[in-house]
């Protein structure tokens, strides 16, 4: 009775059907070509589940958690990246609330399964195989809620950074004007520290909510927490719930013309179409943009990826793109660099799946 009643949940998600689900044939998602379409062969690497496992997880998941919480499986990653490429994961959660979000990572701990939180997947290349386990998702309204509190913002891990940007603006207050053209969410901006235009995360970020995998909680200051070039190592073994972000009082308008400047700089120097942004770290001798660029790479194309013709560290995707064809583009542009000027170039975007 039980799993039975978990399983209508899995499926049809309180009204939110899965796409794949566990009916027959719709196993593995992507993956299930590669071993022959015989679902009882199907062994993800570093787990060692069958998609039965899967499923009847899936299920003992969701009578765990409450009924707001979204839970799928087979959710395509792909849809769940900027890059749009990659294949699915085995369960998808959207947790209503801390609580379940807390009993995930119990659950997870409990039966050794791998997990990954995501944003707006800005950040991310999945690979073709997806994603061997549990993938969470912050986009429940529990966590993407703003609050304005006189100068501060108190922001939920899964608030986009436009809207940070654009409810900053409207309460008159200065600072956050940089977050605007970052496609990504708190949570993301958090973990990578993400800057532009001389901003970062972290120079207008006061305190920050966080979970460890036990499922704990607590509020670090700033200063509590180690913070690089593009990354706080601390958020790589700890789930960030929320951020309260520091502005200074200005007018809207000033505001509004520093964004609409940012913006149009960023237009002029950037893709429109489809990409995880900066592919590789700049290289302290030059910056990778121009290094590719005076490789002539600009426009090299591996199946459906290409270096984008207006920005040399962007690899853009179309309709036709997997992630090996990104992979593989990444690896030829990397091959090339350090055959003709010796430097190896480091990946700042995260590969993650099989
Ligand atoms: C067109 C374009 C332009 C970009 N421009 C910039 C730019 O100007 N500056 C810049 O810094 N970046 C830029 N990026 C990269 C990207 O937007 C940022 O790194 C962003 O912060 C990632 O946020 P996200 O929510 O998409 O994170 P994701 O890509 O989903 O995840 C990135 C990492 O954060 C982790 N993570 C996500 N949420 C949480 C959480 N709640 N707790 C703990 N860890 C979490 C993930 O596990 C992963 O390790 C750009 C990307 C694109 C596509």
């Amino acid at each position: 009775m039980q799993n039975a009643e978990c399983r209508s949940r899995v499926n049809q998600g309180g009204g939110r059907r899965a796409e794949g689900g566990d009916q027959p044939g719709a196993e593995n998602g992507g993956q299930r070509p590669e071993n022959g379409g015989r679902a009882a062969d199907f062994r993800p690497p570093g787990c060692g589940l069958r998609p039965p496992a899967w499923a009847h997880l899936a299920d003992e998941l969701a009578d765990r958690l409450s009924r707001e919480s979204v839970i799928r499986r087979n959710e395509p990653l792909a849809k769940h990246t900027t890059l749009r490429v990659g294949g699915p994961a085995e369960v998808y959660v959207e947790p209503a609330g801390e609580r379940d979000l807390a009993l995930v990572l119990r659950f997870c701990r409990q039966h050794e399964l791998p997990f990954l939180v995501i944003g707006r997947g800005s950040n991310l290349l999945v690979k073709d195989g997806g994603f061997p386990g549990v993938v969470i998702s912050l986009a429940q309204p529990q966590f993407t809620r703003i609050e304005i509190a006189g100068q501060r913002l108190h922001c939920g891990a899964g608030a986009r950074l436009k809207r940070v940007a654009v409810e900053a603006r409207r309460h008159g207050l200065a600072g956050l004007e940089f977050l605007e053209g970052i496609p990504g969410s708190v949570g993301g901006a958090l973990r990578m520290n993400a800057g532009a235009m001389g901003g970062a995360t972290f120079d207008v970020v006061e305190s920050v909510r966080l979970m460890d995998y036990s499922g704990a909680v607590r509020e670090c200051k700033v200063g509590e927490l180690a913070v690089e070039y593009r990354s706080c190592p601390m958020l790589k073994t700890h789930i960030a719930l929320s951020a309260v972000w520091v502005g200074w009082a200005d007018l809207p308008e000033g505001i509004g013309q520093r964004m609409n400047q940012f913006s149009r700089k960023r237009w002029n120097s950037q893709p429109a179409a489809r990409s995880a942004g900066c592919i590789f770290k700049n290289p302290d001798s030059i910056p990778a943009g121009r290094l590719i660029d005076e490789l002539g790479l600009k426009g090299t194309r591996v199946g459906g990826a290409l270096v984008s013709a207006e920005h040399g560290n962007f690899i853009v995707t179309d309709d036709a793109a997997s992630a090996r064809d990104v992979l593989d583009l990444i690896d030829l542009v990397r091959g090339r660099v350090r055959a003709e000027r010796g430097i190896e170039l480091k990946i700042e975007v995260e590969i993650v799946g099989q």
